[in-house]
């Protein structure tokens, strides 16, 4: 994950995206986003070991989750436990997407045909059994 998406990155080096801004840089998309849709997608894996299903809604997860507005809260793949919008919903509140800190979506956009790819279920299966097939 972290590879394909620095890989996008560098891509996309001297783009100026459809905002008139570039991919990465302040308010943009940092590395420390890229880890942590790493360690996000690590722990969908480790957490979904024998839940093809489960990792594959848990991966789409990690996209939309950030990929949601006020406008357009996108949190159908998302684990109650862990999504604080539908938490805000369950209990009747209001969640406002403004109070994280927002990745414009022409820069997420960029990184999308990484989730695709990677969390398509044929991709996923291969994972696992390159994983099982490294434990033996
Ligand atoms: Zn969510």
């Amino acid at each position: 994950m972290f590879n394909r998406i620095v890989k996008a990155k560098k891509e996309s080096k001297g783009v100026v995206l459809s905002d008139g801004k570039r991919f990465n840089g302040k308010s943009r998309f940092t590395d420390s986003l890229a880890i942590k849709f790493k360690i996000h997608f690590a722990k969908a894996i480790c957490d979904s070991k024998h839940d093809l299903k489960g990792l594959y809604k848990r991966s789409l997860a990690i996209f939309h989750q950030h990929y949601s507005t006020n406008k357009q809260p996108m949190h159908d793949w998302c684990d109650g436990r862990c999504c604080k919008y539908i938490q805000a919903t369950t209990t009747g509140e209001e969640y406002n997407h403004n109070s994280r800190s927002i990745i414009p979506r022409v820069c997420l956009d960029l990184v999308r045909p990484v989730f695709d790819e990677l969390c398509c279920v044929n991709n996923l299966i291969r994972g696992c059994e390159w994983r099982l097939a490294q434990r033996q």
